[in-house]
């Protein structure tokens, strides 16, 4: 497999994206029950089929093109206080990205860096807050780590174990955001359905390509 990314290989990292909510969703609304609302699964699982029809529909090749779209359609849902957020990562990782169809590992991590960029700006939550930036950040952190690889794989693969270990972190932290921030103390013990959702997602993306 040669080591860059193609605009079709990207639609297979959303579906898998997709994929790997819609088998969760429940166990994330349950996530959110101990900690807020319990509406989580339900407004990522919205969101992220907004993606899917996105990518369906799309029958261009431009991926900057694609990841706007995909990002407008995401914040035009009815998707909570998740849906603007991960309508910024892709409209931020379309603004990273040069109008091409196919990128190489510096271009994937510097897609990747706009998208998590954009909505650690719009969130201002840090890692230790207990939100979705528990797993984007460490994310972002060892894709910078492993680009120097030279392998999409490797940084997606990377990316994902390390959105999967910082949303596990969230379990011993308090709240500084949402409603779970109202109930101090009573949330140590209770993972973050946001950051699992993150980490979620960059699973399907590291084995959807
Ligand atoms: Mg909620």
């Amino acid at each position: 497999m040669p080591d860059t990314l193609s605009y079709q290989n990207f639609c297979r990292m959303c579906q898998s994206a997709v994929g790997q909510i819609r088998a969760n969703h429940e166990m994330l609304s349950r996530l959110d029950a101990a900690v807020g609302d319990g509406d989580h699964g339900t407004t990522i699982l919205r969101a992220m089929e907004a993606m899917a029809s996105a990518v369906a529909a799309n029958t261009g090749t431009d991926l900057k093109e694609l990841l706007a779209k995909i990002g407008w359609d995401i914040m035009g849902c009815d998707g909570g206080s998740t849906g603007p957020l991960l309508g910024s990562f892709f409209m931020g990782m379309s603004d990273a990205v040069a109008d091409t169809s196919e990128l190489d590992c510096a271009a994937v991590v510097a897609m990747f860096e706009g998208g998590i960029q954009k909505v650690a700006k719009q969130s201002r939550a840090q890692v230790g807050d207990k939100t979705m930036m528990d797993a984007f950040l460490p994310a972002l952190d060892a894709m910078r780590a492993a680009a120097q690889s030279g392998s999409v794989r490797t940084v997606l693969e990377q990316a994902a174990q390390a959105a999967a270990t910082g949303a596990e972190a969230t379990k011993e932290f308090r709240a500084k955001f949402g409603r779970a921030r109202n109930l101090g103390d009573r949330v140590i013990g209770h993972i973050d359905p946001g950051a699992v959702s993150i980490s979620l997602i960059f699973k399907g993306f590291s084995e959807g390509l």
